[in-house]
């Protein structure tokens, strides 16, 4: 693992630069990082113009350049740049699989939606590509693609382009594997791949092991079980096969092996099984070579981390607003030099004054929500319904899938106008007009993705007895892969909101319900105490309706008898909500006359919530 290299000066901007002063700047940068060596990553926070800045700097220098982005909604974008007028560039979306080829079809889950697509994508799932499928058609499914039957398949057109006569090339981030569509070229990777370049294997690595051990001559065993057990007999042998080895994908093997677990990445399964070592935390650690690695999980799941060999093209730029180095130099497998467009310093006027971004925390809490079990639909919905209450607004909600899911039929679709999971995210501008936004929870990933991260990167990473929440302390990698998967993940939720100036109208003011912000970042903190009415036993809604369906509710008086008649909790809970409502000031109350009674009488509990009484406590 490489370690990371000196920062390089920022761009040399005055104190909190203006956008215009930024965006002047990042020019420079972006030449600078360009003329760089080495890969360079060029951070910069959404709306400098990097996107845009990469194409500008293309048509300025005359240059070719392929860009990777995570969406499509992003490549059009780019697509929309290229035709303007003043960059005037020639494009070509690189075609995909899944996308363009005529005999796959896809559902709207995408799931295949014929017995055709299916028994392709299992195929594909082999590790055979595409173009292999096609070249191969006859040979593997007994019969000819239809999408070959009437001239030439759409996507095998788009494989066979010639790059040369197009400026840009625009594609997601495994195209990046095809060493034609960047060699000579500049490549510019938009956005943290993440896991794009990981594959996991959960019960295929031995058997693909098995499968390809048996087709090789030069290696001495039988199967997987061989190979371990007597790895040490052969070592002379084992050392020849692994001189000798240059294709780590190999579809002709699985193409010609009677074996049907054989597997594309058979060799390099075979290599991990025999190079990994032992980490502390008894995962598995092995390197591949060129960048490749591979990590197994103690229950022998297997993760696969495939760098694209980009060693071809001119110079490679990363985008990125919030990048963890650590990360982008496992990922790209090689070292990465950084050029930060703004000071350290200048990060948070940056969010407040350039992106008008009103960041306010309103929990202490860590709300871990990724796996669903810290969900708290009975608070979250509350505070949700009172955000857009106190703004006068219907708010856009960002959160975790399995929040989604745990808020549908509970109100929340009434109370969003728009919202979307933190796995959907990248590269989307839906967010953009929204003026008012609501993150709940962060997207902690669980405890074993933090560890796969560090074993792949050949680190143990376990996380330190009793720590937990914001303070959980995973070693150096393990916060580094924290910071990428979590703070930075609920700061990029955050940047999603108001990012589209319209109508001389900017930002948005966006509440946070989780304690995982960046440390840089300053939020202005607004701290909730959640009295929730969403369970069905509370009854503090009946309640709420019994007061509405009193004669004469809002001028008269009344005992807690008249309303414990009408409920189904007892009087005594009954009580208990009334004298709530008073204390949270919808209802005022007097207690004397016969029996030292309780009067109640209305202030304002027609404006109570559906959901709950919220207040900020600081
Ligand atoms: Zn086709």
């Amino acid at each position: 693992m490489t370690t990371a290299t000196a920062t390089s000066t920022a761009a040399g901007l005055s104190q909190n630069p203006t956008l215009e002063q930024i965006q002047s700047c990042l020019g420079d940068v972006i030449r600078e990082a360009f003329e760089h060596p080495q890969t360079a990553l060029i951070e910069a926070l959404p709306a400098s113009g990097k996107s845009y800045g990469v194409l500008k700097w293309a048509a300025e220098t005359s240059n070719q350049i392929t860009v990777f982005a995570p969406r499509h909604e992003l490549m059009d974008e780019y697509e929309d740049w290229c035709a303007e007028d003043d960059l005037d560039l020639s494009v070509s979306r690189l075609p995909s699989f899944h996308r363009d080829c005529e005999s796959v079809s896809l559902d709207e889950k995408g799931n295949p939606a014929d017995e055709l697509t299916e028994k392709l994508l299992s195929i594909y799932r082999k590790g055979i590509k595409g173009e292999a499928i096609h070249q191969n058609a006859s040979r593997l499914l007994g019969e000819q693609l239809p999408c070959l039957e009437h001239g030439e398949c759409p996507f095998i057109e788009g494989l066979n382009i010639d790059p040369e006569s197009y400026d840009v090339l625009l594609g997601h981030y495994l195209h990046a594997y095809q060493p034609d569509w960047t060699e000579e070229r500049y490549v510019a990777i938009d956005e943290f791949p993440g896991d794009a370049f990981v594959q996991e294997y959960t019960g295929k690595v031995p058997p693909a092991v098995t499968a390809y051990v048996e087709e090789q001559d030069s290696l001495p065993f039988r199967d997987y079980e061989e190979l371990l057990e007597r790895q040490s007999e052969f070592q002379e042998e084992v050392k020849l096969w692994k001189q000798e080895l240059c294709w780590h994908h190999d579809a002709n093997h699985v193409l010609q092996a009677k074996n049907s677990s054989a597997h594309a990445l058979g060799p390099l399964m075979t290599l991990a099984n025999l190079e990994k070592d032992r980490l502390d935390n008894r995962w598995r650690h092995a390197e591949l070579g060129d960048g490749k690695v591979a990590a197994r999980n103690t229950e022998h799941e297997w993760s696969f981390l495939l760098p694209p060999n980009l060693g071809k093209a001119e110079s490679v730029v990363a985008l990125d607003g919030t990048p963890v180095l650590e990360l982008w130099e496992l990922v790209m497998g090689t070292e990465i030099e950084r050029f930060p467009l703004l000071d350290d310093d200048d990060r948070q006027p940056y969010l407040e004054d350039v992106l008008g971004l009103e960041i306010v925390q309103t929990t202490e809490n860590w709300n871990a929500y990724q796996g669903g079990d810290g969900v708290s639909p009975t608070v979250d919905i509350p505070v949700v319904e009172k955000l857009g209450d106190l703004h006068d607004s219907t708010p856009g909600v960002i959160t975790s899938k399995e929040g989604l899911k745990q808020y549908e039929g509970r109100g929340l679709n009434s109370l969003a106008s728009r919202t979307e999971n933190y796995g959907n995210l990248k590269g989307s501008n839906r967010f953009g007009t929204i003026r008012l936004g609501i993150v709940l929870g962060n997207p902690h990933p669980g405890d074993d993705v933090v560890k796969k991260w560090g074993a792949l990167a050949g680190y143990s990473v376990e996380r330190q007895d009793g720590t937990s929440g914001e303070d959980t302390d995973y070693g150096y990698f393990g916060n580094c892969v924290k910071e990428a998967l979590i703070q930075n993940e609920v700061l990029q939720a955050v940047m999603r909101f108001g990012r589209k100036e319209m109508d001389g109208e900017k930002g948005a003011t966006v509440y946070v319900h989780t304690s995982a912000l960046p440390d840089w970042v300053e939020p202005e903190k607004r701290i909730v105490s959640v009295d929730s009415w969403m369970t069905q036993e509370d009854g503090m809604k009946q309640v709420i309706d019994a007061i509405l369906g009193l004669d004469a509710w809002d001028s008269r008086e009344w005992k807690t008898g008249d309303i414990a008649e009408r409920v189904s909790i007892s009087a005594r809970y009954a009580r208990e909500h009334l004298k709530n409502l008073v204390e949270q000031g919808y209802l005022e109350s007097w207690q004397g006359g016969r029996g030292n009674a309780l009067h109640f009488s209305n202030v304002c509990v027609e404006e109570a919530s559906e959901y709950g009484h919220v207040e900020f406590t600081e």
